[in-house]
């Protein structure tokens, strides 16, 4: 089945209008004021919805209020959070269908692609937006599919957006026992698809996505639609790179404790969680870096395992939840052994930098808080002899002059 081609659709923004945008079509009166974003929900439970209106940086009102300086105002068509209901809903929609709509639009979808195009026609649908047809002559009072929608929209559209890990991969709806048929977005439209603008779907992956890497990558192509940004780089899953490039585990709080060999034993526990079933080494994700809220929370930072819900392979290719890894045996024994030693010379270390220089100068800890303060041992002394051999090779040890420091004789004042 091939994509439908808009009428007028390249004479308000496209491939076809060669000025304005930054050179990439679109109007001659310059940049834009407004850019609609349809956001079509398939089989979804909604959370990506909420993930949405949770962002903050920039948040949903920022892009909606054109507060954000350049950036075209936002009207959001949302099923959940438009105003307006019915036929005031669905209006812009049909507009953008047919080629009218006066301004560009990009696509948001949540939720995968059922396989209701391959019914025979009238017959049944997972998931619909509207009902009456596509055609003003049509008198059907059948709903409108969200597959028609899908194929209708996408070749005008600005941009095609995949939000969340069942738009994007087919996540919970394709796991296996798929019953609907469910497919991502990619899978849907296909390699060769290209919006109006030349780009092929962008992903945002997540379960729920977090909310700031929806509106931050909404952000850049609007820039980008401006005129104003480049292209933001996408990696070759239509992933923003920026946001997708690292892993979990590079930035987890618990990678300390992963590198000291140093594991949890149930969920909320402060040590690593791989061996109760973190796959965060190979997930790419920011979650640990950007927070699930107002950069605060994500899974491993409230003590939850990674179970993978950004990768294309989720969930399937990481159940049973809750399970090592099987590579984590070896990489966890590999860690636990080194770990442990470096553990503990690191502890030697704290031991000796847990204390003032004037401290080692009059051998005592002035610390009401425990009884007894271990004098250094002679082991301790020969470590820190060596440690200083290597911490001021090539260097001067300014430390060396507390030694000839007088003992301030204000000192231990209250047994005066
Ligand atoms: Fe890596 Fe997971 Fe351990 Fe964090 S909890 S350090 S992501 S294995």
């Amino acid at each position: 089945m091939k994509l439908q081609t808009v009428p007028h659709a390249g004479a308000v923004f496209g491939a076809n209008a060669p000025i304005g945008l930054g050179g990439l079509g679109g109007s001659p009166d310059g940049p834009l004021n407004i850019v609609h974003v349809f956001w079509i929900a398939g089989m979804s439970c909604d959370g990506c919805s909420i993930a949405a209106t949770a962002a903050t940086n920039p948040s949903v009102e920022d892009l909606l209020l054109g507060r954000i300086p350049n950036l075209p105002k936002v009207v959001l068509h949302h099923p959940v959070l438009n105003p307006g209901a019915g036929e005031e809903l669905m209006r812009p929609m049909h507009a953008a269908v047919e080629g009218n709509l006066g301004a560009p639009y990009v696509v948001c979808l949540e939720g995968s692609v059922p396989d209701d195009m391959s019914f025979p026609t009238g017959d049944g649908y997972f998931g619909a937006m509207g009902w009456g047809g596509f055609d003003h002559e049509s008198d059907t009072e059948q709903p409108n599919r969200v597959t028609d929608w899908l194929w209708k929209l996408a070749p005008g559209a600005a941009a095609y957006v995949a939000v969340g890990t069942c738009a994007s991969w087919g996540g919970i709806p394709a796991a296996a026992g798929n019953i609907t048929g469910s497919m991502s977005l990619m899978d849907f439209l296909g390699k060769d698809y290209r919006s109006a603008l030349g780009v092929p779907v962008v992903n945002i992956p997540g379960c729920s996505p977090v909310g700031d890497n929806i509106t931050d990558t909404v952000q850049a192509v609007l820039l980008f639609l401006q005129g104003i940004g480049q292209l933001p780089a996408f990696d070759d899953l239509g992933r923003p790179k920026w946001l997708f490039t690292e892993t979990v585990h590079r930035h987890c709080p618990k990678a300390g404790y992963y590198e000291e060999g140093v594991f949890a034993e149930e969920p909320g526990d402060n040590e690593c969680l791989v061996e109760i079933g973190c796959w965060g080494p190979v997930v790419q994700c920011n979650i640990v870096e950007r927070g699930a809220i107002n950069h605060m929370g994500g899974c491993m930072v409230a003590g939850a395992a990674c179970i993978g819900c950004t990768m294309p392979g989720f969930p399937d290719k990481y159940s049973p939840f809750y399970k090592a890894p099987p590579g984590s045996a070896i990489s966890g024994g590999i860690s636990k052994v080194y770990g442990g030693g470096i553990r503990r010379l690191r502890r030697l270390s704290m031991r000796k930098l847990n204390r003032e220089p004037l401290w080692d100068n009059t051998g005592e800890v002035p610390s009401g808080w425990a009884t007894s303060h271990k004098k250094p041992t002679g082991t301790d002394k020969a470590m820190s002899y060596f440690y200083k051999k290597l911490q001021y090779n090539n260097s001067v040890n300014q430390g060396k002059r507390n030694k000839k420091q007088p003992i301030p004789q204000s000192r231990n004042i209250l047994s005066k």
